[in-house]
Parts: C-alpha cells; sequence; structure tokens
C-alpha cells in the first residue's frame, strides 16, 4: 500500500456517525481526519512537532506539515530563486508513513463514543522499531553479498557509493570502506541517538557512529 493510498483513504472518523462527532482525544473538536494533522488536535500536535524534529535532524530539508494535506509531502528547500516546496524523499515519507500508521493503531483502539488518550513515546517506539528492522532488512543481503567477497575482492569506493543509495539507507547507515578498503557500515548519528532515545537495540553488524 502507497503512502498516498494510505492518506487518502477515507479513515472511520467519529463524524461519520450521527451519535458521536467529537474527536475521540477530548479536544472538543469535531473529528476528522484533517484535524489529526499538524497543528489540530492539541493532544496529537506534540507528536507531529517531535516527528518533524527527528525529520529536519536527518537533513533532508525542513519538514513542515500543515492540515492541507498536500502540503504533508513536501518540504521547503532554499534555491537561486528563494525558498520552493518540493516533495519529500522517499526515506522521509517511509517515517510520515509509520508516524500515522502508529498513531491510527492508537486512535481505532478507543471504542466509539469514548475519550481515549494518545499515548506519543508509545507511538514513537513502534514507528522506530518497525522502521530499524526495515533498515536491517534492506542492509541484509548487503551484508552477505560482502561478506562473501571479504576473501579477496577489492571494491571501489565509487561502487559502494552506488550501494548505499541503491539500499536506501543514507539517512540512517553509512556504508564506506576501512583502511584494506573493506565495506564498513556504520550507524549515523542522528540514527543512533534515536534507537537509544527509543530503547531500540542496535545491530551488532553495524558500527557505532564513535567507532
Ligand atoms: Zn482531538
Amino acid at each position: 500500500m502507497t503512502f498516498f493510498k494510505v492518506l487518502h483513504r477515507a479513515l472511520p472518523t467519529n463524524s461519520r456517525f450521527a451519535d458521536f462527532t467529537r474527536c475521540r482525544l477530548g479536544c472538543g473538536h469535531v473529528e476528522h481526519f484533517t484535524d489529526w494533522c499538524g497543528d489540530g488536535c492539541r493532544h496529537i500536535r506534540s507528536y507531529w512537532k517531535h516527528v518533524t524534529r527527528i525529520m529536519t535532524a536527518f537533513n533532508c530539508g525542513a519538514y513542515r506539515p500543515s492540515r492541507v494535506l498536500i502540503f504533508f509531502t513536501l518540504k521547503w528547500v532554499e534555491t537561486i530563486d528563494g525558498w520552493k516546496l518540493t516533495p519529500i524523499n522517499r526515506h522521509m515519507r517511509g517515517i510520515v508513513w509509520l508516524a500515522w500508521k502508529f498513531l491510527w493503531q492508537q486512535l481505532a483502539a478507543i471504542d466509539r463514543g469514548t475519550i481515549g488518550r494518545f499515548d506519543e513515546t508509545l507511538a514513537l517506539t513502534g514507528v522506530f522499531r518497525m522502521h530499524h528492522t526495515a533498515v536491517l532488512g534492506a542492509l541484509y543481503d548487503y551484508i552477505t553479498v560482502q561478506q562473501a567477497k571479504r576473501a579477496g575482492a577489492r571494491k571501489r569506493c565509487a561502487r559502494n557509493q552506488e550501494e548505499a543509495e541503491k539500499f536506501r539507507v543514507w539517512p540512517f547507515v553509512a556504508i564506506g570502506t576501512d583502511k584494506d578498503d573493506l565495506p564498513t557500515l556504520t550507524y549515523t548519528r542522528t540514527y543512533y541517538d534515536l534507537l537509544q532515545q527509543y530503547g531500540i537495540t542496535p545491530s551488532p553488524d553495524i558500527n557505532h557512529p564513535d567507532s
């Protein structure tokens, strides 16, 4: 399922039911999908602030969500002609997708007609646990191939850069070479700190950023 399908899917919000139309988190707003974006529901606002701060930390441009859904996949980038809105990259789309998934998981568990609570830390822990699993999955084939080659082959650096892009992990794990020209995997500082913050065990196959 693509990110856009998720966004455009009609979520069963309370405004679809005649008997109860207020937000299930008790902010008093009429419950609506767009109210759960950006600066809408006050119980979710800080979650999105957290998510956007994390995305900005990955150096993928300043990410500014908005209640207008289209802005949700755009970021501000400085060009010679001034600031322009451009689509966020696939790494960031993945994080937004997971952020929605774990937000919705909690909202869906609140019974109709009752007021529930949203646990931001629980959602973010889910987001980064699943994200890390996906990163390790993307690296798994790479690690296997490199270990097999380790016997003799000397890989050129340019090739490793290609692999890094191919495996789509650059904001999270850096692919480089050691002094013997053998490939190395190293967590980026930002990603490593995030894993620590949410109690996710780093992989022993990937170097610590300070090593
Ligand atoms: Zn609300």
